[in-house]
């Protein structure tokens, strides 16, 4: 299956990414993850891309687009995927498009993950990541770890990332309404979108997405 998963920051994507991959057996394609992994790395790519992150800002499409198709081109993503974070805005949308009818390939599914902004921004306020791995993510309130500061699976230190301070978060929501939310009208265009409430359980949020992609 190749799926997208869309939704304002804060929405639970990176948590709900994570299991419905495994759940389905496709890799979790996470352009957040991609660009943190060049920025701790060192790479050029890292480095043009984190003014723009610690912002809030999107990356510019010259430097992300480039970067979501070499990991989708990975033999891993050949039976399909599950994109988390990209495509951002309706020009990402149309290169993926491009992209997939290049290789005869469509989309299944795109998940637009619902949650009102009050929610959103306590989500985003209590939100820790692990240091060693930025998929293990923590809540204060709502997933806390056993030991506070300390992730469960690796031990790693859990910190605030840098583009979730109060003024990034803000810029962040900003920006998925007038960039990113676009891209769910291009997708009802195509038939493609099941809105999925995403208050309450991580559990009971797997499931209405897992419910969505038997239809
Ligand atoms: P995320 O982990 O998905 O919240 O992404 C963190 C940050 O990475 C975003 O706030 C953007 O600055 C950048 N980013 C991730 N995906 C994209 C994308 N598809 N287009 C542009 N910037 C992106």
């Amino acid at each position: 299956m190749r799926i997208v998963l869309v939704g304002p920051p804060g929405a639970g994507k990176g948590t709900q990414a994570t299991v419905l991959a495994e759940t389905l057996s496709i890799p979790h394609i996470s352009t957040g993850d991609l660009f943190r992994a060049n920025i701790s790395q060192g790479t050029e790519l890292g480095r043009r891309a984190k003014a723009f992150m610690d912002a809030g800002d999107l990356v510019p499409d010259e430097i992300t687009i480039g970067m979501a198709k070499d990991r989708m081109e990975q033999e891993d993503a050949a039976g399909g995927f599950l994109l988390d974070g990209f495509p951002r805005n309706v020009s990402q949308a149309e290169a993926l498009d491009v992209m997939l009818k290049a290789g005869a390939m469509n989309l299944d599914a795109v998940l637009d993950l619902e949650v009102e902004e009050d929610e959103v921004v306590k989500r985003l306020a209590g939100r820790r990541t692990c240091r060693k791995d930025s998929s293990h993510i923590y809540h204060v309130d709502y997933r806390p770890s056993k030991v506070e500061g300390v992730c469960d699976i690796d031990g790693g230190e859990l910190y605030v990332r840098e583009d979730q301070t109060e003024e990034a978060v803000r810029n962040r929501l900003e920006v998925y309404h007038t960039q990113t939310e676009p891209i769910i009208d291009y997708y009802k265009a195509q038939g493609l979108v099941s809105t999925i409430p995403a208050l309450g359980e991580v559990k009971d949020v797997t499931q209405r997405a897992l419910d969505a992609l038997k239809k």
